[in-house]
């Protein structure tokens, strides 16, 4: 199999009656799916777009999103997904740095209008040539005047499509890695890239078609988390995507119920918000917890208290996995059937490599048994490169090693810690400080809910460490009692000279907490 493309072909040709996504009332069948991206495939062709091609895609997590995408894969062009949070200036710049010829984008709603901003952008950039109305009921006409819908043109399109050879190092997806950091760049995935993701789900989850996991699908779908290991891993082993188009932590609990999800994947913050609801819910915690089969954590680090309480909450343990946009994006899982360990990321996955370099930008060597150093990356899933970036590109691969700006230690059996980002690192007085070990102890605190560490600048310490902090409800701690039961809980260089606390804390659609912006 060289083409992402045929996880979809070859699932309906076996499973065609099987439910593919269930959203609301709605269940689309995999011969639905299949049939409905093949006429979308059809429309494309028809406009001249093919191998070589790029077309943008701005969905939340519906049903168009997947039809879209395997349509774009099946006429041979590359899928540039797009955050459905960007504004036209932004719509703009993505669509010119891919060099996208089409742009399908979701018509929005009044909180978020996605379809004007992706309009305005589209008008704003000369290279992209057609724009297609996603409407949120099908058939309905097009709400911007002088636009075609996606399905009333795939209503024109011949339904006999067949789709061009491709090889394995064709491009498949351009995933603009998540702008925590800089200005973004467009990581480019082959075929044989995402393929080697999706595919090893048996082996990191036990997926078997034969006894099909029903997914939840919260993550969003434009981010390669949620890409691969729900929509093309489920995909690939026949199961259901129950799709949610916005997380919210009570109605993501009341469909895992409903809906008998086996298979939950989320960032922390999406089990942190779970947790935090569980009670008033009204869900049957033991029945949820009996039918739940796999639950996966990934995109940041998940702190060790919200693991230890889902463990005891649902009697199940957060399998925790770590990865990259530019790594399809898995390359370390723990070990489904084994117990995890707690704070780690788990070994490099089946076919991948890992190594821990000099963090020194332009030093590739190893650094010392024992030593933290940052995670290099080697394995199918590691991408073609940053799309019309060849600089950009040598300063992270080399020898076929990706080199991911992440900070580990690795322990005697070859799992990983993730101790930080090289960027994240805070330097007080001459001492490296890692965020991520404050924030775990401050969570320790009763009153502690969530909390984001920090750097601001200092005269005399080049940094200071500041803490920013949500309570829990209807806790009192105040700024000077954390700071001192922080003296008492760290080293000196390390503990929190300022707490500011917050209601919320900004987040980037993925869940990442946005630091650049505390
Ligand atoms: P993205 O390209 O948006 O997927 O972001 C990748 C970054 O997310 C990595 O470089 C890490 O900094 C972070 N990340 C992903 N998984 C984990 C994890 N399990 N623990 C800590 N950080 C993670």
């Amino acid at each position: 199999m060289t083409n992402l493309a045929s996880l979809l072909s070859d699932t309906a040709a076996r499973y065609g009656d099987r439910t593919a996504i269930v959203i609301g009332d709605m269940r689309l069948s995999y011969a639905q799916l299949d049939q409905y991206s093949t006429l979308c495939a059809s429309l494309l062709a028809a406009r001249g777009i093919g191998p070589g091609d790029k077309v943008a895609l701005t969905c939340p997590n519906l049903p168009y999103f997947t039809i879209a995408y395997y349509g774009i894969l099946k006429a041979g062009a590359t899928v540039v997904p797009l955050n459905v949070l960007l504004k036209g200036r932004e719509v703009a710049y993505h669509l010119a740095d891919s060099e996208a010829k089409a742009y399908f984008c979701f018509e929005g709603t009044p909180e978020l209008p996605m379809g004007q901003e992706g309009y305005a952008g589209f008008t704003a950039t000369d290279s992209c040539e057609h724009f297609f109305v996603i409407t949120a009921q099908m058939g309905a006409p097009s709400p911007i005047p002088g636009t075609d819908t996606m399905v009333g043109a795939m209503g024109g399109a011949a339904a006999d499509f067949t789709g061009p050879e491709l090889s394995g190092d064709d491009g498949a997806v351009i995933l603009y890695t998540s702008g925590t950091t800089g200005q973004p760049k467009g990581a480019e995935l082959t075929h044989t890239n995402m393929l080697s993701n999706a595919l090893a789900s048996d082996r990191l989850f036990g997926a078997d078609a034969e006894h099909p996991d029903t997914y939840l699908c919260v993550l969003p779908l434009f981010h390669s988390f949620g890409q691969t290991v729900i929509q093309n891993s489920a995909i690939a082993f026949g199961g259901t995507i129950v799709m949610l188009p916005r997380f919210e932590a009570e109605a993501a609990l009341q469909l895992m119920a409903a809906e008998k999800i086996t298979f939950f994947a989320g960032v922390p913050t999406m089990y942190w918000g779970l947790l935090g609801v569980l009670d008033d819910s009204g869900v049957d915690v033991k029945a949820l917890a009996e039918q739940l089969r796999v639950a996966v954590s990934g995109g940041a680090a998940l702190p060790v208290e919200v693991h230890r309480e889902f463990e005891r909450r649902f009697g199940i343990t957060i399998m925790e996995g770590y990865g990259l946009s530019e790594t399809s994006p898995v390359a370390s899982f723990s070990k489904f059937g084994e117990p995890v360990r707690v704070g780690s990321i788990g070994p490099a996955i089946p076919d991948v490599e890992m190594k821990l370099i000099n963090p020194e930008p332009g030093q590739w060597d190893e650094v010392p048994e024992g030593e933290v150093g940052e995670i290099a990356i080697k394995g199918p899933n590691v991408m073609k490169g940053y799309y019309n970036r060849p600089e950009a590109t040598a300063e992270v691969i080399r020898d076929g090693w990706f080199r991911s700006g992440d900070l580990a230690r690795v322990d005697e059996d070859g799992w990983y810690y993730i101790v930080d980002r090289t960027k994240d690192l805070i330097i007080r007085g001459g001492y490296n400080v890692y965020p991520r070990e404050i924030e775990e102890v401050l969570l320790t605190h009763p009153d502690v809910s969530l909390a984001a560490v920090i750097g601001v600048p200092h005269d005399s310490h080049g940094e200071e460490i500041k803490a920013v902090v949500i309570r829990k409800p209807g806790a009192t701690v105040t700024e000077d009692e954390l700071l001192a039961w922080g003296k008492e809980q760290m080293a000196t260089y390390k503990y929190p000279r300022i707490v500011e606390f917050r209601e919320s804390l900004p987040m980037t659609a993925t869940g990442k907490i946005l630091k650049r912006e505390l």
